[in-house]
């Protein structure tokens, strides 16, 4: 299970990079104009592979506490 993490849909442009890298928890149809965050249950790399992978970088952990 990964740390929670969310996208800035106001910075996404819906190339749907992080889809290809992990299905599992980002979903991008063609028509969305952004991906969203479907679930947080894989590998931790993944999600990170996912993050340095995105075009401008709007994948976000959530922050602890709050
Ligand atoms: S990789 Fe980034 S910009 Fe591309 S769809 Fe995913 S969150 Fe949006």
């Amino acid at each position: 299970m990964a740390k929670p993490f969310y996208i800035d849909e106001h910075e996404c442009i819906g190339d749907g990079s992080c889809a290809d890298i992990c299905p599992r928890c980002f979903s991008f149809e063609r028509g969305m104009d952004t991906a969203r965050v479907v679930s947080f249950d894989c590998d931790e790399e993944l999600v990170e592979e996912a993050m340095r992978n995105c075009p401008t970088s709007c994948i976000h952990y959530e922050k602890e506490g709050g």
